[in-house]
């Protein structure tokens, strides 16, 4: 494996351990090494109140940083690595690292996402949720609620300006 593939690896396992490990909300101990890595990257953290309205009405995580903020990483070091390799003679091992990259920043938040899923609900608890929802008579307005969801993440739909991005996680609405 060239350099280059082995330090975006390094990169992004580095970014998705440390995002997922820290709590945004614990303070800025918590949150130290995270922030730092994202300095690295040249990436600009939320601010504690965006931090705290990402987790309230993001997607529902166990912890770890804003999906947002692990994109802007990714995909900063996926414009190094880019920048990088136009440089380089072009052979196999250059096509490969192409192909990597054309998927890089979608494949590691696939990724991250579900290191910070909640945990798998139980069949007893799928059990007391549907007999909790069972009499249910405003039908279509949950139906419609489904539809307004982001598809990579699962956060209700909630665009920035016109573009069609969610702002929880930078996934693309469909
Ligand atoms: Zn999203």
């Amino acid at each position: 494996m060239s350099d280059l593939a082995t330090w975006v690896d390094e990169q992004v396992a580095r970014a998705l351990e440390v995002g997922s490990a820290c709590d945004p909300l614990g303070g800025p101990q918590a949150t130290r090494e995270w922030d730092a890595l994202m300095r690295e990257h040249g990436v600009a953290p939320l601010t504690p109140d965006e931090r705290k309205k990402h987790r309230d009405e993001g997607p529902k995580r166990r912890g770890g940083a804003p999906p947002i903020e692990v994109r802007l990483v990714v995909q900063s070091i996926h414009d190094r690595a880019h920048a990088a390799w136009h440089k380089m003679d072009i052979d196999d091992e250059e096509r490969r690292m192409s192909r990597r990259l054309s998927t890089l920043v979608e494949d590691a938040m696939r990724d991250y996402l579900a290191r910070v899923a909640p945990p798998a609900p139980t069949t007893a608890s799928i059990f007391a949720n549907a007999r909790a929802t069972t009499p249910n008579y405003g039908g279509s307005v949950n139906a419609g609620m489904n539809q307004m969801k982001c598809t990579s993440c699962g956060a209700p739909r909630k665009t920035d300006g016109d573009a069609l991005v969610c702002v929880y996680c930078g996934g693309t609405l469909r």
